[in-house]
């Protein structure tokens, strides 16, 4: 498979970044030339794309090639961990939110 290059918008829409695509064998691998892309990390551009957000291409013709790429990443290693941060972070969420309530319950019974 060849290539896949996106543009995508900076946060504040002032200017753009472009995201790349490429296998090596049946692993994806994704590039991004915004800063933390440059250091590797795995910047929000490449999160957004992997997810199938179409809202942060700078040009909206590519959100049909977006659905493509969705469905030719879904079950690559680079998607299966994506979906475990997203549901860990849901869980973390959920953690916290738990803690407030005990917090909140803790400081009532103080007061009882
Ligand atoms: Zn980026």
């Amino acid at each position: 498979m060849d290539n896949l290059t996106y543009k995508v918008k900076s946060s504040d829409g002032s200017s753009s970044y472009t995201v790349t695509f490429w296998w090596i064998g049946t692993e994806i691998k994704i590039s991004c030339d915004c800063k933390a892309g440059l250091l590797r990390q795995g910047c929000k551009h490449k999160n957004a794309l992997v997810d199938g957000d179409a809202s942060v291409l700078a040009d909206r013709n590519q959100s049909e090639d977006l659905k493509k790429l969705g469905s030719e990443i879904r079950d690559s290693r680079v998607w299966i961990m994506r979906q475990q941060i997203l549901a860990t972070e849901l869980e973390v969420d959920a953690a916290q939110r738990k803690v407030q309530k005990l917090k909140k319950m803790y400081a009532e019974l103080l007061h009882q």
